[in-house]
């Protein structure tokens, strides 16, 4: 249970960060709500609020250091600390082969996916700091353990992001804050539903999932909801897969 928490979640007003905000809010959590879309981030916020949960919305582009800052300077405002953070918001980016792959595309999926997580991080830790703990999930993929053809900087950011967490983990853990990330496989979000769209290339999507299927939004927050919570009180530096089954191959 998250009751009297405070938890954050980056890109919250669509797919895996939305339901994550409500699962955080179903659990107790008051949920500081942000996304780039400040329409879809209140949408989430009025979805929380009807289902009896507590939430505000503040507009965050995490690419940017100073609405990293502003972040976690609204949650402690509103609601008077930070305990969960999670580092959700993240961009599919281009599709093509290494030697093709043009660099403002790397830098712009490594600025989102990766660098982004850094910003957002630092912030949160300091402020977990200042009451004595917290506990911050990070969003990878599977594509934070294996690679994928025609997705080079996709790829190396969701392997970052597996890097970072574990670093911190092992910096802060003492001081109480525990860091884990997460690993989602095809997951029914906006995110891909060009891929789902597209007849062909489904089917091969499908095939590499043994449960035959892609998986909902709500089955990767509920894993986040836990390690979120002190149910994973031992748990921390750890990735954990939320895949159908993808990397059991
Ligand atoms: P989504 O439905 O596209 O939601 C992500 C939200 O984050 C969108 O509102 C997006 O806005 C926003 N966002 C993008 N860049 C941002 C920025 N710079 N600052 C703040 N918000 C930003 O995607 P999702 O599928 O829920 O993905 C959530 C996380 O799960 C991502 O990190 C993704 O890589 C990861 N993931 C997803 C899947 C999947 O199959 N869906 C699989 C593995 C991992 P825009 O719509 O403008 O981009």
């Amino acid at each position: 249970m998250l009751q009297n928490k405070v938890a954050l979640v980056t890109g919250a007003g669509s797919g895996i960060g939305r339901a994550l905000a409500k699962i955080y809010a179903r659990e107790g959590a008051k949920v500081v709500v942000s996304d780039l879309h400040d329409a879809d981030g209140m949408r989430t916020v009025e979805e929380v609020k009807a289902g009896g949960g507590d939430a505000i919305f503040v507009h965050a582009d995490v690419t940017k250091i100073r609405d990293a800052e502003n972040l976690v300077e609204q949650a402690i405002k509103h609601y008077g600390r930070l305990d969960v953070a999670c580092n959700n918001a993240g961009i599919a980016g281009t599709s093509a082969r290494t030697a093709d792959y043009l660099p403002e595309s790397w830098q712009t999926v490594i600025q989102t996916n990766l660098t982004a997580v850094f910003y957002g991080m630092q912030q949160q830790i300091k402020a977990m700091l200042a009451t004595g703990g917290g506990s911050i999930v990070n969003i990878s993929s599977i594509l934070g353990a294996v690679g994928f053809a025609m997705s080079p900087a996709y790829t190396a950011s969701k392997h970052g992001v597996v890097g970072l967490t574990k670093v911190a983990a092992l910096e802060y853990g003492a001081q109480g804050i525990r860091v884990n990330s997460v690993g989602p496989a095809f997951i029914h979000t906006p995110m891909i539903s060009h891929i789902e769209h597209n007849i062909e290339t489904f089917g091969a999507v499908l095939a590499a999932h043994p449960m035959g299927r892609i998986g909902k939004p709500e089955e990767v927050a509920e894993l986040v909801a836990w390690l979120s919570s002190e149910r994973a009180s031992f748990v921390t530096g750890a990735y954990y897969p939320v895949d159908g089954g993808y990397l059991a191959r």
